[in-house]
C-alpha cells in the first residue's frame, strides 16, 4: 500500500492566503526562487517599483525600462480575475482524485459566468502540461485504452483493436512501476502510433516492458526487454508481467471522466488528460500545489 501523503487543506490553505498580496509573493516565490529576472530578456538586475507593490523594472532590454508584474507570462496574466481566485481553484482542483468541473467552480465560486470558470479550468490544465519529461525506466507497463464511446468497461480482450469508434477517442499510456506515468491522445489507434509512443517515452534500457498480447507491440521485442500478459486467456498476472498500474490510472482517468466531467470533446481531451496525469504523478508530492504554481 501507498503510503498516505498530507496534502494542503482548506484550513492550511486558508492561513497561507489570506489576500492577494499574500498569493502573488507566493508567486514571486515560486518563479523566482533565485531572485527575480526579467520575464522577456532574463536579466537578473531588475529594480524594484516602490510605488507599485509587485513590479519591477528591467533596463537591459528596453531604454525607457521594460516595466513588468509577477503576473507577467504567466496563466494568470490579463484577466480580471484576482490571484487568490486563481489560487482557490487550483487547490480545489489538486486536491479532488477524480477532478472538478467547471460548472462546480463556477457554483462553489460565485463567479458572474460559468465561461469564466471553464477558462481558468482550462488555462491551469495547460499550465500543468509534464514539462520535464525524461524517459520512463525500470519496469514500464504500457497500455492503450478508449475513452469514452461503447467499449469503455471493456476489457482488452474484447476492446476493437485499431477500429475507429463513432465517439470514442483513443488514449495510449505508459507507466513506471512506483513512478511516473505518461498519457497521449492519439489521432488514431495504429500500430505506428503506439511504437513511435513507445520509442519517445519508455527507455531502451528498461528492465521489463510489459503490455498486453496486442500484435502492435510485440516488433518491440528486439528494442526491449518485453513481456505481455495474457489477456485473452485470462491470464492477466504472470510475475512482473501485467498491466494493472496503467490500468488503475485509466480507471482513475475514466471515473473522473465519466463522473466528474460527463462528456469531453476531443479538442479538449489532452487537457484532461495531462491534469490527471499531473495529480497521479504528484501523487507522493506533498507540496503538489507548489509544483502546480511553478508550472503556471
Ligand atoms: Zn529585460
Amino acid at each position: 500500500m501507498a503510503k498516505r501523503i498530507h496534502q494542503m487543506t482548506i484550513g492550511e490553505w486558508e492561513r497561507a492566503f489570506p489576500s492577494d498580496d499574500a498569493c502573488k509573493a507566493y508567486l514571486a516565490r515560486n518563479r523566482w526562487p533565485t531572485g527575480v529576472s526579467c520575464p522577456r530578456c532574463g536579466a537578473v538586475g531588475v529594480y524594484v517599483l516602490k510605488a507599485r507593490p509587485f513590479h519591477w523594472q528591467c533596463k537591459e532590454c528596453s531604454v525607457h525600462g521594460y516595466r513588468f508584474s509577477v503576473l507577467v507570462g504567466t496563466v494568470f496574466e490579463n484577466t480580471n480575475i484576482k490571484l487568490r481566485e486563481w489560487f482557490r481553484v487550483i487547490h480545489r482542483m489538486l486536491v479532488s482524485k477524480k477532478g472538478v468541473s467547471a460548472h462546480q467552480i463556477y457554483r462553489e465560486m460565485g463567479f458572474g459566468s460559468y465561461e469564466t470558470a471553464l477558462y481558468m479550468t482550462h488555462r491551469i490544465r495547460a499550465a500543468l502540461v509534464d514539462k520535464n519529461f525524461r524517459k520512463l525506466i525500470g519496469i514500464v507497463e504500457v497500455d492503450e485504452t478508449f475513452i469514452g464511446g461503447d467499449d469503455r468497461n471493456c476489457h482488452a480482450d474484447k476492446k476493437l483493436h485499431g477500429k475507429w469508434r463513432q465517439n470514442s477517442f483513443a488514449v495510449v499510456g505508459a507507466v513506471e512501476r512506483n513512478g511516473s506515468c505518461v498519457a497521449r491522445c492519439l489521432d488514431r489507434m495504429t500500430k505506428e502510433a503506439l511504437q513511435s509512443f513507445v520509442r519517445e517515452t519508455v527507455s531502451t534500457n528498461v528492465s521489463l516492458l510489459a503490455t498486453d498480447e496486442y500484435p502492435a507491440y510485440r516488433s518491440l521485442q528486439g528494442e526491449y526487454n518485453h513481456g505481455h500478459a495474457h489477456h485473452a486467456a485470462n491470464r492477466y498476472v504472470v510475475g512482473a508481467v501485467h498491466t494493472n498500474t496503467i490500468e488503475g490510472f485509466w480507471s482513475i482517468l475514466k471515473r473522473g471522466l465519466m463522473g466528474t466531467f460527463h462528456k469531453v470533446s476531443r479538442k479538449y481531451l489532452p487537457l484532461y488528460v495531462a491534469e490527471f496525469q499531473f495529480r497521479y504523478n504528484n501523487r507522493l508530492n506533498a507540496d503538489i500545489f507548489a509544483e502546480a504554481i511553478r508550472g503556471c
